[in-house]
């Protein structure tokens, strides 16, 4: 079996054991509706995808939702945890590239989120975004 069809099963397994619905798949964006337990993820064609499935799914596995408290806080909570899964899947050894690029458009997403809602960005996301090399810091 080849990795990508190996991560598609990993979705489909957390997806099954977790309850969760999928409405449909996209190119590369995705969402969780929490409440719900639905979830719109990519297709599996690269390294990027499978980790933003990982991230819709995470925050429903962490009932992780905008109901419970603020975006950048949300978000920061599953873009940290996706990042210890991938650390889970080995990706650092075996994917450390798309890991790398991974991990700073999330930081760069969770900074955004923060502009959108504070003028300054709050010390545990300054600390994560700090910490070096990002995809080995621990979380
Ligand atoms: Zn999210």
């Amino acid at each position: 079996m080849n990795d990508l069809k190996k991560f598609e099963s990993i979705v489909q397994k957390l997806l099954k054991k977790h309850n969760i619905k999928i409405i449909r798949r996209s190119v590369n964006s995705g969402a969780a509706y929490v409440p719900e337990r639905k979830v719109i993820i990519p297709k599996i064609t690269n390294i990027h995808q499978f980790l933003i499935c990982i991230h819709e799914i995470g925050h429903i596995i962490n009932n992780w939702s905008y109901n419970k408290m603020s975006k950048h806080r949300c978000e920061f909570l599953t873009e940290k945890w996706t990042l210890q899964q991938a650390r889970k899947y080995k990706l650092d050894k075996h994917y450390p590239t798309e890991l790398e690029m991974y991990s700073k458009i999330a930081k760069r997403y969770v900074v955004n989120c923060c502009h959108n809602n504070h003028k300054k960005i709050p010390s545990y996301v300054m600390n994560w975004i700090k910490a070096k090399p990002s995809i080995h810091a621990e979380l």
